[in-house]
């Protein structure tokens, strides 16, 4: 069966104004420089890397609230790539839950406004008493009591909030939710109680996430598979399970080592790989391999040769990987060895 999204060699790129006296293109900022990914009904595909690396770019540009540069976005079997948020018929597929759970609801909404808005803009409120069971059936999924509707947002904990924007963006029955970062402007204590009610409405409504998000152990958590960013690329998507137990590429392998183990035994003996310096521009990205600057396993042809997302199904069902230690070249068969000598 065909994938539920499938995103194919998306750029999103930022021209700056042209300056100086000969009004020269002062180039682009690739933020999203070559994405290719697919995700399935009822399924978490978690999205990593350090804030910068083009993963909320990447969501925008899914949505089609961020305009595309080239690359094809296919959502339900229609490409949307020249639709628009706005007025695009897929939205109605697609929802997006926020960061920020304090700045994503307008504060002078009531929650049953806040909730019903998606219906109302939809003509879906006519019938006033099923309006008024849909808001209620809502905030029940979500596990708010009925009569909050009639209350505003600032009553609302962090946690709440973000349950209400999970009962908004629920309202036109989507099949996919992009989550950028939903729960890291909340407590510890309280992300994974969010965290359960994504899990617990996947597995209800058979909703597909794209999980954007910095911290691994909560993409471990959620996610059937993960994808790593580094400077607008993806470097390594593999299977959770794979990508936990056996990082391929170094940047994976620097990010997971930074994630603190629950097992002590296991934190004290393990080797914490520290990257060297900081993030390069994404205006200029380094030649060759993008991570060469900071890769502790580089080479010579890593400063000259840009590695494809290359396939290695071979290690793991769906694996893929940008890196020369895992993508050298074929070995010369035995066939045209016997023919040279
Ligand atoms: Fe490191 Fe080279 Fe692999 Fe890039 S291609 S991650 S620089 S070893
Ligand atoms: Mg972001």
């Amino acid at each position: 069966t065909a994938p539920l999204l499938q995103v194919d060699n998306l750029k999103v790129h930022f021209p700056l104004p042209a300056a100086g006296l000969l009004r020269r293109s002062a180039g682009a900022v690739k933020a999203v420089d070559g994405v290719s990914f697919s995700l399935n009904a009822g399924e978490t595909l978690g999205l990593v890397g350090e804030s910068g690396c083009g993963k909320s770019t990447t969501g925008l540009a899914v949505l089609r609230m961020q305009p595309v540069t080239s690359g094809r976005v296919i959502f339900e079997g229609a490409d949307i790539t020249t639709q628009q948020a706005r007025t695009g018929t897929f939205r109605r597929r697609m929802q997006m839950v926020y960061q920020d759970p304090y700045g994503s609801l307008n504060p002078r909404m009531k929650v049953r406004d806040l909730v019903g808005e998606p219906l109302q803009v939809h003509g879906m409120d006519k019938n006033p008493g099923e309006y008024q069971d849909r808001i209620a059936g809502l905030l029940k999924t979500v596990g708010l009591l009925p009569d909050m509707a009639d209350r505003y947002p600032h009553e609302f904990s962090g946690g709440q909030r973000q349950r209400i924007g999970i009962a908004r963006a629920l309202a036109l029955e989507p099949s996919l939710i992009i989550c950028d970062e939903p729960v890291s402007a909340l407590d510890v204590s309280i992300q994974a109680q969010v965290v359960n009610v994504l899990q617990e409405l996947q597995e209800r409504l058979g909703l597909a996430y794209l999980f954007i998000a910095h911290d691994l152990a909560v993409v471990r958590h959620l996610s059937h598979r993960v994808a790593v960013m580094y400077l607008g690329r993806i470097v390594e998507i593999a299977s959770r399970d794979d990508l936990y137990r056996a990082p391929l590429h170094p940047y994976t392998q620097a990010l997971l080592s930074a994630v603190p183990v629950a097992d002590p035994v296991v934190e004290r003996a393990r080797q914490r790989i520290v990257v060297q310096g900081e993030v390069p521009s994404a205006l200029k990205p380094p030649p060759g391999c993008r991570f060469h600057t900071r890769c502790p396993h580089a080479m010579a042809k890593c400063r000259t040769d840009d590695p494809p997302l290359a396939d290695l199904s071979h290690l793991g069902a769906g694996r893929a990987v940008a890196c020369h230690l895992h993508t050298v070249s074929a070995p010369v068969s035995a066939g045209s060895t016997a023919l040279a000598a």
